[in-house]
């Protein structure tokens, strides 16, 4: 919190040359001002204590109310898929509809189809078993690769992909789950994980308990 205090005159010049430069050391402040940092080092004590200042190891001191925003922006792009994505649920495309549904009931949301050499062809979302089950088929007869969406229309990311552009893509395309992939040799698709809308919503709480 911003208490109001009143400023000297240095202290206001202070002030302004963070708000300006920030994020800037102790050093260049005092070369702006043609100060000893030791000459500087009480006024800014005062103006961090008030608020008005924050300082970071290595980066230096910035103006708390407009660095918050600058410093969520850093930190997300310094949160990476391979350090949130979780275990992806992967069937094989011949099982059928109704050992899929079992499998959701097992496991968890969305299940990643595979080939018989483990690459990525489909995804069936909860959604997609339960259209298919209000039909009239046999379910324990249709092989999933029927109705799951199929390559190549399938969203993919890879570990180091910046977390926050797979949840743009999560709302962009209006879906709850992205296979992390691994590209093979053979151009296909490896599934080594997956980001879902609640591995995002760790990072969000993550990102609120963070000492910016
Ligand atoms: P639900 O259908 O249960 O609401 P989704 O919103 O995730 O779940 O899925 C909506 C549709 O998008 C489904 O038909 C599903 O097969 C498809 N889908 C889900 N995830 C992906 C993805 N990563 N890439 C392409 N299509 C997807």
């Amino acid at each position: 919190m911003v208490k109001k205090i009143e400023l000297n005159k240095r202290q206001e010049t202070i002030l302004q040359i963070v708000k300006d430069n920030g994020p800037i050391t102790g050093e260049h402040i005092a070369e702006k001002l043609n100060l000893t940092r030791a000459t500087l080092r009480p006024d800014l004590a005062i103006l961090t204590m008030a608020g008005y200042l924050d300082a970071r190891p290595r980066v230096g001191y910035f103006y708390t109310g407009k660095s918050s925003a600058q410093l969520l922006t850093e930190s997300l792009k310094n949160i990476f898929v391979k350090d949130y994505q979780s275990m992806p649920v992967v069937v094989n495309e011949n099982i059928s509809v109704y050992d899929a549904i079992v499998t959701v009931f097992l496991e968890d949301g969305t299940l990643f189809v595979v080939d018989e050499n483990l690459l990525l062809v489909g995804v069936l979302s909860r959604k997609d078993l339960l259209r298919a089950s209000i039909g009239k088929q046999e379910l324990s007869s249709l092989p999933v690769n029927i109705i799951m969406t199929r390559m190549p229309n399938i969203t993919m990311c890879k570990k180091d992909d910046l977390l926050i552009d797979v949840a743009k893509k999560l709302i962009e395309k209006q879906i709850d789950s992205i296979p992390v992939v691994k590209e093979t040799t053979t151009n296909g698709y490896e599934v080594i994980g997956r980001i879902t809308k609640t591995n995002i919503t760790k990072a969000f709480v993550a990102l609120a308990d963070e000492d910016l």
